[in-house]
């Protein structure tokens, strides 16, 4: 490779990553994340046309191809998709990362089983990314609601798994020991069967951990690869690699750190613990459900010094952000106080609530997280939740229960609690839901816009 051509494709890698990092930096806040997501984008734009500048790269028909290809296909999703299905792109966005990282490392593999440094980066590689794309597929199944989302627990699941990571690796060791490429065939396929027994037994409401766990993978099975590839002909591509790739694992752990934060759980006991596999007893729960009408609701609401919204995945499903709005501002000129109550896991990925009220215009110093408005529930003359139900579960405090220990948004201690959802339908991690049959809940049952702009049509008649 030319010096000239080689500084001038570093110089430009140089620029985007910098890019990049200014829009991750701006990703921290909602208020900016937009133009994070814009400067990310152009950043990864350029760092691949670049790429085709590298002297000694052939293929060029072939590798447009994959990228027209690829990038047409992500292009249409994404701009399809509903923000509900968005965990379930996200996730197959993480499998495609970890299969093309998984990809680079066989390619690397079969073409020299020499040993070293290159070769033992190129198999960790291939095992992060074969572990990352197959657990990803299964993240996908669950979450569009193919494969159950409760914990799926094989007996003697840890033996196993460990098992079956230590024969994969193995194959990969003795692969290059003998510098037999046949012995990759089944590190391969190990490291994909490992994927896949890894994420059957997580349950529901840990696929957010889940999620972002397979994310910090992915981007470290990519800087692996990256690093690998720093010795070969392509080595700048091999740079960008590194660092995009650290990255991808830095900003994936520092979430999933986050999210088990969110869920009071460790990352370890998220992988191992098949959170939710517990059945739940069959004890009937007490009390009964109080149905109640939108008219009787509004004035609870009029008459009300402060109101409480606990928005959750129904209120996503339902696209009932904008009226809730109309609800809040209402209500605020009857001088009513409006706060809403945002759970790190409500909806279906991290800050789902956030972007579609932000969406709706609702201000941000609104919206109190969970540890923020926890203790003020028990003041609110009136909370409402609307298409919530895991995250403002109190079974979370019942030993034994299949949700123990997850913290939730304590509702359940406000003087009046309104549930708006649809029927009995349950949350997604698949479980009653005590707050439902208790003294001071009422049941308001329909789809969220539709009650919500009854809530309001009463309101402005009051
Ligand atoms: P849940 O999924 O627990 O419950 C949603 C409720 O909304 C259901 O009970 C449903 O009841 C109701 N609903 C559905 N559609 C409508 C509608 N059109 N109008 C009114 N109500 C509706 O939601 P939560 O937000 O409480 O909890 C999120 C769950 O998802 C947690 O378990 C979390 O761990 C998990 N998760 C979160 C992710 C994240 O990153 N945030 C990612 C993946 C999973 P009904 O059918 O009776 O209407």
């Amino acid at each position: 490779m030319s010096a000239w051509n080689s500084d001038l494709v570093n110089a430009v890698y140089v620029v985007a990553i910098l890019v990049f990092i200014l829009g991750l930096k701006a990703m921290s806040s909602p208020e900016t994340a937009r133009r994070g997501i814009v400067f990310a984008g152009i950043a990864m734009l350029v760092a691949v046309a670049v790429t085709f500048f590298i002297s000694g790269l052939s293929n060029f028909a072939l590798i447009a191809l994959g990228v027209i290809v690829g990038g047409g296909l992500g292009f249409y999703w994404a701009r399809v998709v509903k923000m509900t299905a968005m965990p379930q792109m996200v996730a197959v966005f993480n499998g495609m990362g970890g299969g093309a990282a998984g990809a680079i490392a066989a390619v690397e593999l079969l073409g020299s089983l020499a040993g070293g440094a290159t070769t033992a980066l190129s198999l960790a590689g291939a095992v992060i990314g074969s572990t990352s794309i197959a657990g990803s597929v299964i993240a996908f199944l669950k979450l569009q609601g193919w494969m159950r989302s409760k914990p799926i627990v094989l007996p003697a699941r840890q033996p196993i798994n460990l098992g079956v990571l230590l024969v994969g690796v193995g194959f990969g060791v003795y692969a290059v020991a003998s510098t037999t490429t046949l012995f990759l065939l089944p590190f391969f396929l190990l490291l994909l069967l490992y994927g896949v027994l890894l994420t059957l037994p997580i349950g529901g409401a840990d696929m957010p951990v889940v999620i972002s766990l397979f994310n910090a993978l992915t981007g470290i099975a990519v800087a692996l690869d990256g690093f690998a590839l720093v010795n070969g002909p392509l080595g700048d591509a091999g740079y960008a690699m590194v660092i995009a790739g650290t990255l991808v694992g830095a900003a994936g752990s520092l979430l999933t750190i986050l999210m088990a934060r969110a869920m009071n759980r460790s990352i370890a006991n998220v992988i191992f613990g098949a959170f939710g596999a517990t059945e739940e007893t069959g004890t009937p729960i007490a009390g009964q459900l109080k149905p109640i009408e939108a008219e009787d609701v509004a004035v609870m609401m009029a008459y009300a010094n402060e109101v409480i919204i606990a928005p959750g995945y129904g209120m996503a499903v339902a696209q009932a952000q904008q009226r809730v709005k109309e609800l809040a501002d209402l209500l605020e000129q009857k001088g009513v106080t409006v706060k809403f109550a945002i759970h790190p896991v409500a909806g279906r990925m991290p800050g789902h609530m956030n972007v579609l009220l932000a969406e709706a215009g609702i201000s941000y110093d609104k919206l109190f997280d969970r540890d923020e408005i926890n203790d003020e529930f028990a003041n609110a003359d009136v909370v409402l939740v609307i298409g919530a139900n895991d995250v403002v579960n109190p079974a979370a405090r019942r030993a034994g229960s299949p949700l123990q220990g997850m913290p939730i948004l304590d509702v359940d201690k406000a003087k009046n609690v309104i549930v708006i959802k649809r029927g009995q339908g349950k949350g997604f991690a698949g479980i009653e839901n005590d707050l439902f049959y208790k003294d001071n809940t009422r049941m308001l049952y329909g789809d969220a816009q539709q009650v919500v702009g009854k809530l309001v049509q009463a309101l402005k008649k009051s």
